[in-house]
């Protein structure tokens, strides 16, 4: 008798649920098993600012329904955080002491939110934003027309203070390298950008780098961020948006290539025979350009996570490494990004 295959999926973001349906729908029979740290099934985080629409009930983002894991036979174990994977025995060790092993592995564990090194003392004053339990907490932090000072302001921190002015927030933007990640824009070239959101009622400090920001005790409001030139701006919420570091460190035992993300070759294979990557986590080589590039959106992430569940089951698919990437003003002046397309 043949066993049915294995495959396990680590990571349940766009890549991943992606993976999963595709898996299912190409083998009726195999074994999948999504492991997440995340408390939620799969939802978009693009909707995380809804919740300051009065968005609140989790149960309104997601997807698809908890049952309807079961009903399909994915097995999803939540709350369960990978800290090693022996690509050689192939195994995933979870932080409880269970290994589980598969027969092809799928990482799509993403990245998390990049703090330039002279912040990271300063991490405990900042809010997050990467879940609906971080939304809901800045949410609860802010009183009703209260300050967010926004570090560095990457597309997906914009997304989020235009929603804020939006909906009666104040914010107040202090710029950095990593201002429109993922778009690489020269300081050169940012100032109709920075000039557009001014128009909407964005403060912009472009003059000086933050260095801390401490707690300001029983006072309110409750933040001062510090810059180097030594000016204090106060904010009832900071909130950190700098790019993305990738979610690589369970993988350093793995024995696949790795530079900032996992790399793989554009049918997302890992130098394992048994790994592939997908989604926020991995870098693709570009034999053009002769280096490994990272393609971050949700709709070039959830290509990729079908593409690779496809080439797990003997497809040999490419993953089209020329995407367009541009961020510009329309007629009225407002921001247009391919990052934001949904
Ligand atoms: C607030 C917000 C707004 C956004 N807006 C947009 C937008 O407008 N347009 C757009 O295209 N994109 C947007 N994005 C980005 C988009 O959501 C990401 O590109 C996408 O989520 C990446 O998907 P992924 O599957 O690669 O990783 P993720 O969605 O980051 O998922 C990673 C998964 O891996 C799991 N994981 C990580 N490490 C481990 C471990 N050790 N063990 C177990 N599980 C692990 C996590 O729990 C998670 O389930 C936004 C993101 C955020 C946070």
């Amino acid at each position: 008798m043949i066993s049915k295959p294995h495959h396990v999926i680590i990571g349940s973001g766009s890549a991943g649920f992606g993976a999963a349906l595709t898996l299912r729908e190409l083998d009726k029979d195999c074994s999948i098993t999504m492991i997440t740290m995340d408390s939620l099934p799969f939802y978009h985080r693009y909707d995380l600012p809804r919740v300051f629409r009065k968005h609140h009930d989790w149960r309104e983002l997601l997807d698809m329904p908890p049952s309807k894991y079961e009903e399909l036979g994915i097995n999803l174990r939540r709350l369960s955080r990978v800290v090693d994977v022996n690509g050689l025995r192939q195994f995933v060790s979870l932080a409880h002491q269970e290994d589980v092993s598969y027969d092809k592995l799928l990482v799509c564990a993403g990245g998390r939110s990049y703090l330039p090194e002279n912040l990271i003392e300063s991490a405990k004053m900042m809010h997050g934003f990467g879940s609906f339990e971080a939304a809901m907490r800045v949410y609860k932090a802010l009183p009703i027309g209260g300050t967010v000072a926004i570090i560095g302001g990457d597309m997906v921190g914009i997304d989020l203070a235009l929603t804020l002015l939006e909906t009666g927030y104040q914010v107040i933007l202090i710029t950095n390298q990593q201002t429109f990640w993922p778009h690489e824009i020269p300081n050169n070239k940012r100032k109709p950008f920075l000039d557009a959101l001014r128009e909407k009622g964005m403060k912009i400090i472009d003059s000086s780098k933050p260095v801390s920001v401490t707690d300001n005790g029983a006072s309110s409001p409750a933040r001062t961020v510090i810059l180097e030139n030594g000016t204090e701006i106060v904010s009832d919420v900071v909130m950190p948006f700098c790019g993305l570091t990738s979610s690589v460190e369970f993988m350093l035992g793995a024995g696949v290539d790795i530079e900032r993300g996992l790399l793989v070759d554009t049918e997302l294979h890992t130098n394992n025979e048994n790994i592939w990557a997908a989604g926020d986590v991995c870098q693709i080589w570009h034999d053009e350009e002769k280096i490994y590039k990272f393609y971050h959106g949700w709709k070039n992430v959830r290509t990729m996570g079908e593409l690779a569940a496809r080439n797990m089951s003997g497809a040999h698919d490419i993953f089209d490494v020329n995407i367009e990437d541009r961020l510009d003003l329309d007629n009225d002046g407002n921001i247009r990004s391919t990052f934001w397309i949904n």
